[in-house]
């Protein structure tokens, strides 16, 4: 993925946030000499963002797509030549991800904080870990009961999710 380095990722990663991982870098890094490189990397990483808030748009795929291949053309030296890759070779073997993501505004590895809430299930048995490690008290700490999630507080930081040793907390 992108200009050449190799990156060890699985189903719990988001092939989108991954990418827009990436855009962000090589925007910063853009010198800005080159229109597209350094407005176009500006252009794409706003889009990503939408995306990934699940506020995409029809057409956001193509429009991706067309912005990275001009980038790639016109940069001038190989950060923008390289800087649209990750999204490029994203789009292309993971694509039905990014369209989960734009269509059904829906995060499949459980990483896009907008498109995930975190509940908890039956299997609960009320030994307040959870709670303990909420940094946020979005857990009230009820001994022996079944717990909730208050979603309004809740930053979907995961700490609930390791600490549950019962497999009672999930990512929907
Ligand atoms: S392609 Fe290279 S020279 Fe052109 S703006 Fe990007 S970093 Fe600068
Ligand atoms: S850590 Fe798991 S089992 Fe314990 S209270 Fe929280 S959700 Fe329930
Ligand atoms: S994801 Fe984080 S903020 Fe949300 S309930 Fe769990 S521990 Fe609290």
């Amino acid at each position: 993925m992108g200009s050449g380095g190799l990156v060890v990722l699985d189903d719990r990663d988001c092939i989108v946030d991954i990418s827009r991982f990436f855009t962000s870098f090589m925007q910063e890094e853009s010198c800005g000499k080159c229109t597209f490189c350094r407005i176009g990397t500006r252009r794409m990483l706003e889009i990503l963002d939408r995306i990934c808030e699940g506020k995409g748009r029809p057409g956001d795929l193509e429009l991706l797509e067309e912005l990275g291949d001009r980038i790639c053309r016109t940069s001038l030296c190989g950060l923008g030549q390289t800087a649209p890759n990750p999204v490029l070779t994203g789009l292309r073997y993971f694509r039905e991800e990014f369209e989960i993501h734009l269509n059904e505004k829906r995060c499949p590895a459980g990483r896009c904080p907008a498109l995930i809430t975190y509940q908890i299930n039956d299997a609960c048995i009320g030994c307040t870990l959870c709670a303990q490690a909420c940094p946020v008290d979005a857990i009230p700490f009820k001994p022996y009961e079944k717990h909730t999630i208050d979603d309004s507080l809740c930053t979907r930081c995961g700490m609930c999710l390791e600490a549950c040793q019962d497999n009672a907390v999930e990512v929907v």
